[in-house]
This record gives C-alpha cells, structure tokens and sequence, in this order.
C-alpha cells in the first residue's frame, strides 16, 4: 500500500462538525501536532485517550501512504508545574523531567509510538516572545497595569469558530473590553481576555524570564501556537486533543496563530472524547481516576487498555469499568493465542479483507468495525494459515497490539477454553466440576486466582 495513497480518507473535522475528505496542504508531508502531557504528574488513563487517538491517527496515514510529521509537545512550564514542584521543594526542570520519563515508559507500554519530535515548552519562550510582539504591534493583545500582556478577544473576529461560541452574550467591562484572566484554565460560560505573557509576581518564585516583555513567564496557550508554528510551519494540517482542549485552549491557539499569521492555523482540527467511570468525567478533579499503574498492579497488560479503547469510535464517550478492561485482556490473550496457532510461515496479504479493513479505517477511523475485520480472518477457514498470518501483520501496523514480537503473552487456546468453560461452571454453580477444570488448567501450567473481577490466569 505504500506507494498509492488510500484514495478517500474522511476525518471529522471539529471546525465544520462534519466528516471531511482529507486533503493534506503539502502532497508529499502530512504534518501534525497533538497537545501532550502537563508533566506534574502521572497522567491518568483518561488522558492517554488521546495520546492512543493520535496515534491510531497517525499510523492510519501512513498505512494509507502519507509520511507523516508528527509533533508533541510537553508542558514542563504553567500554572501547575510550579505550584507541584514548589509543594514537592523540587527545581521546575528536576521535578518536571521526573514526570516526563514517567510519561515516555507509559505510551511505550500501550504501543504508542514516540512522534517525529517532542517538544519542551522551556526551549521556545524566544519564538512565544516573537509571536506576543506581533500580537502587540496589530493591537490584537495589551499590556495590563501590572505589565502582562493579553490577548484582546474583542479585536479577533473569528474568536468563537472552533468552539462555537457567540461572544455577544459575555459580559464586557466599561472600557468595552472583556473582563481578563490570568489562569490557564477557565470555562466556556466565561470567555475572556487570555494571558499571553504572565509578569512575574512572587507566587512564581524562581521561575521567570527576563526578555523584551519584562520579567515573567508565558500562558499556557501560547506554547503550543510557537512550538507548533516553529517546527512545522505557519500552517498544519491536523491538529489533535481531547474534546477538553476545544474551549479555551484550542480556540486561543487559533486567535493568537491567526492573529500573527494572517493565515490559517489548522485545516482538521480533531478531538477524542472523555473516558468516564460511573458515567461521570475521569478527571483528577473528581478524585475517580485510575492511572496505568493501577492497571498493572491488577497484572493487566497495559496493552489490553489500548485494545479496549479500539472497541469504540475515537468520538464516543465510553465508560470505564474493571470487568470492562479484564474482558478485554482476556479477548486480546485469545487473538494473540489463536495467532501463534498459525505457525512460521508468512505467506501473503488476503486483499479482500484488507481492503475492508482499510475502509473502515478511512472512515473516521472506525477501529471498532476494523477489529471485527481481524477477528474474521482468524476465523476464516479458507484463508491458510501462512495468509492469515501476514493479513494480521499487515493490519497491526496500524492496531499496533504487537503481533509480531509476542512471547510471553501468549496462553494456549486449550488453556483459554478450559477457562470459558469454569467461568461457565462458576455461574452454573457447579463447583465440582470448577475445580476439576482448575485441575485440568494447572496439569497445562497454568494457575487460576478467582478474584472479584473474575478469573485471573497465569503461569505457574
Ligand atoms: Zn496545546
């Protein structure tokens, strides 16, 4: 597939609310920035939502034939990096590095793939001053008594395109202008004029710049206008994030870029939605968030997340329980054992599946239904097995399950039936024949620990 472009890709492009043809700027390079990780803690698996979203994303354009740029960025500078590293009596770069790292093994353990480049905030506060001074010169930001500077909503006619926001029903002050905030984060009831250059003040102890807009320090939303711009250019092509991001963070992106370039920030902009847990928002906030080290403290394959989040669409809001993820680990040990079932030998791609598979995928990256297409072609009779084997490596480049490095993880169908059938026992409260099957199940090596999650399998 790499030399022909998959024909048709259609996206749902949040600036339009509709599904749209992608159609990159330059032919040749696609170039993407996704919002990364505020680095003062360890994210919870809501979060890396949208890091697996990007990914899937990213490893579709390539299968469908793009080369693709791809940058990330990490947050190690705003609101809350200084106030956690002030409570921990950490240096900013020390206590921000430690969540990075943290960062860097979680996404290698659910298979995401690093971008072309990360980027720090600290390393671009010259290209966030650059922008700011133009802001200044076009009279789109102001200085406030205190020497910051904002960004003057009223002034950018298209404040309000991504979110949908009509700025006549906010409030302005006398002066006409909107009432001001200084934090990163606000709601959508309360639009206002944003911080683009934060002087310092005492709360922010050592963490400041001295540059041409005085001493302090930039907002959260102009670091991803400056690192983006900077490395891939007054213009991209896809822009990703959580649905979260849309208001504020996304559309003070587009004012302060659009502001400065004249041009056209993003052509797609693209957001997945929440994980939630009891139908309510996963959020630190809500003290209801689990993070991937408690996933493996349940000796759960932290891959198994990645699979369970495949088994929905990017833009619908699914509901997170433990059965939900144990369910799906077990599903997953089943593919990958049905998969070394096949033997060596590679043989070819079946192109009628995989042209199924790539439909699915080209239309909004429905991974659900493309999943549907894997299991098929392990099942299908008249497929062999050498077929079949390089059918699932074709599809896994963009799964990225890790078919083609497995070892360990592998339990044998035997093993996996003989557990169906005590689950089955277990329910039918025959617990004679449970424990003979537990018997059975130890003869082949393997131990069973009932849990309330239900059955756990391993080796012995
Ligand atoms: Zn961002």
């Amino acid at each position: 597939m790499n030399s022909k472009k998959m024909h048709k890709i259609l996206l749902y492009n949040t600036l339009s609310r509709e599904k749209e043809v992608f159609s990159p700027i330059d032919k040749d390079e696609v170039h993407m920035y996704s919002c990364g990780p505020t680095v003062y803690n360890y994210p919870h698996i809501g979060n890396y939502r949208a890091y697996v979203f990007a990914d899937i994303l990213k490893r579709v354009l390539q299968y469908g034939g793009y080369k693709v740029k791809h940058v990330m960025n990490l947050t190690d500078i705003d609101d809350k990096t200084i106030r956690e590293s002030q409570k921990e009596k950490k240096s900013l770069k020390e206590f921000t590095e430690f969540y990075t790292q943290e960062f860097l093994k979680d996404i290698k353990s659910l298979h995401i793939e690093n971008p072309t480049k990360f980027t720090k905030a600290t390393d671009y506060t010259p290209e966030m001053v650059e922008i700011i001074k133009k802001l200044l010169d076009k009279k789109l930001a102001y200085k406030s008594e205190d020497d910051s500077v904002y960004f003057d909503i009223k002034k950018f006619k298209n404040y309000g395109k991504l979110s949908h926001l009509v700025l006549e029903n906010q409030k302005e002050n006398a002066a006409g202008r909107m009432s001001r905030i200084k934090k990163d984060e606000y709601d959508k009831e309360n639009a206002q004029d944003f911080a683009l250059w934060k002087a310092w003040d005492s709360k922010d102890g050592d963490v400041f710049w001295e540059t041409e807009l005085g001493k302090g320090r930039p907002g959260w939303h102009i670091e991803c206008s400056a690192m983006s711009m900077k490395n891939l250019g007054k213009q991209l092509d896809i822009h990703t994030g959580g649905v979260d991001n849309i208001f504020p963070h996304h559309e003070n992106e587009i004012a302060q870029s659009e502001g400065a370039t004249g041009k056209q920030f993003v052509k797609y902009w693209m957001h997945n939605e929440w994980v939630l847990v009891d139908q309510k928002k996963m959020a630190k906030s809500e003290n209801n968030f689990y993070t991937l080290r408690d996933v493996i403290e349940r000796d759960i394959d932290p891959v198994a997340y990645r699979f369970w989040l495949l088994m929905a669409n990017y833009r619908t809001r699914v509901n997170f329980v433990w059965e939900a993820l144990e369910g799906a680990e077990i599903a997953l040990k089943r593919l990958y054992g049905l998969y070394t079932a096949l033997g060596k030998k590679v043989g070819k791609i079946n192109k009628e599946s995989q042209q199924k598979f790539q439909g699915y995928l080209a239309d909004d990256l429905d991974t659900p239904r493309a999943l549907t297409i894997l299991w098929d072609v392990i099942k299908d009779e008249k497929i062999s097995d050498a077929d079949k084997k390089a059918t699932v490596l074709d599809f896994d480049k963009v799964l990225g399950l890790g078919f083609a490095d497995l070892k360990e993880k592998i339990i044998p169908e035997e093993v996996l039936k003989l557990v169906e059938e005590r689950e089955q026992a277990r329910k039918e409260k025959d617990f004679k024949k449970s424990d003979e099957l537990r018997g059975k199940i130890n003869s082949l090596g393997y131990e069973i620990k009932d849990t309330a999650e239900g059955q756990k399998i391993s080796k012995i």
